[in-house]
């Protein structure tokens, strides 16, 4: 809590680059940073973590922050149980509150077909000795009342869901600057800005080892060099004529802003004006919401925006021109009650 209103620096200020260290680790995300972190534990200090924009400025800082071990293969699922028990003790570990609240995950199920692949996953878990089970509408909406679970006419009905209790979210930036001050603590240097552009090799192809890393700041010579670089690694082991049977793909979440009130948001498909005109009859009733081409998202927040100038109109009045960001508002509404 203190940390809140703390003057020091969390970590050194970034010095020279050395011309040589026992271990250098390229990427600044939470593989990099963690690495360092528990190689302090070992007594291996002279450590260089090279990043090439900001620590964190890769997925690390990036995700949707859910910690959990449910996975669906036996070794995933074992592998994460391990990582997730890290996590239980890691704010303690690092004297940094990270935010992290064992809040349960539920991931849901909208046809037959995934009711059966969650109840197997549920399965696999168990046998690994991990919390998790097959849940049913009224145990959701009990667990988050805010669901719908007995809509009739939702897009995608609610089955069930596999729970997974220890399931959580962690602060994602929290595990970042946590680990970077641990690491720095124990010793390693974190250079932000620092761009790995290729390395160098002793002895021949078959045999031979990385010994030096050129970066935009120089080239530094190195004892061992870990990739921790996620969505780049292929292109780094490329640096070290490792190839990597490894293809990124590009993954996407949208973020809202952290506010309580809720829109209901109903997108329209690209349908024909002929369509159109013989839907509009059924907005009237609300009944239009029950159309296939016709989808309801909640949302706090909704960009509006057209490929032309268009008026924007709130009950029957215009209030504004596109592009429009409407957002919901804790406490705007005001009600009259009887006493
Ligand atoms: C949208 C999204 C949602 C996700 N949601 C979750 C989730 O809810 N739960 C979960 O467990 N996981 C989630 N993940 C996955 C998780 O974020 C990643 O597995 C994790 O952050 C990877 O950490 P990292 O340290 O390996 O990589 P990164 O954090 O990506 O760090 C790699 C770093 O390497 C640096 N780098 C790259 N090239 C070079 C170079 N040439 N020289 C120097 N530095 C370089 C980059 O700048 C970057 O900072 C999500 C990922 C995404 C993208």
């Amino acid at each position: 809590m203190l940390d809140i209103f703390r003057k020091r620096r969390m970590w050194r200020r970034q010095s020279e680059l050395k011309s040589s260290y026992d271990v250098v680790i390229i990427g600044g995300g939470s593989h990099g940073l963690a690495t360092a972190h528990y190689l302090r534990e070992h007594g291996i200090k002279d450590i260089a973590i090279l990043e090439k924009r900001y620590i964190g400025s890769g997925a690390a800082g990036r995700n949707t922050t859910i910690l959990r071990s449910n996975y669906k293969t036996p070794e995933g699922a074992k592998f994460y149980d391990a990582s997730v028990k890290l996590y239980e003790g890691l704010s303690q570990d690092l004297n940094f509150n990270l935010l992290f609240s064992q809040c349960g995950h539920l991931t849901l199920a909208h046809a037959d077909r995934a009711m059966f692949v969650m109840a197997n996953r549920a399965e696999v878990n168990r046998i690994q000795g991990i919390d998790s089970r097959l849940i049913y509408p009224d145990e959701i909406k009990e667990l988050a009342p805010a669901m719908q679970v007995d809509n009739p006419h939702a897009t995608y009905p609610i089955l069930g869901a596999l729970y997974h209790p220890p399931g959580g979210i962690i602060r994602h930036d929290a595990v970042v600057w946590g680990l970077a001050r641990s690491a720095d603590q124990g010793g390693a240097e974190i250079h932000q800005n620092t761009e790995v552009l290729g390395m160098e090799r002793s002895g021949g192809r078959a045999g031979g080892r990385i010994t030096k890393v050129k970066t935009n700041r120089g080239t530094i010579n190195a004892g061992q060099v870990l990739n921790c670089t996620a969505g780049w690694s292929t292109l780094i082991s490329d640096m070290a004529d490792v190839p990597l049977p490894i293809t990124t793909h590009i993954l996407q979440a949208c973020v809202t802003e952290p506010m309580k009130p809720l829109l209901d948001v109903v997108i329209v498909s690209a349908i024909s004006r002929a369509r159109f005109l013989t839907l509009l009859p059924t907005v009237f009733k609300g009944e239009h919401v029950q159309q296939p081409s016709v989808l309801v998202r909640r949302a706090s927040s909704v960009r509006i925006s057209a490929d032309r100038p268009f008026t924007m109109y709130a009950d029957g009045d215009p209030v504004a021109t596109l592009p429009v960001t409407v957002r919901a508002l804790p406490r705007a509404v005001r009600v009259m009650v009887p006493a």
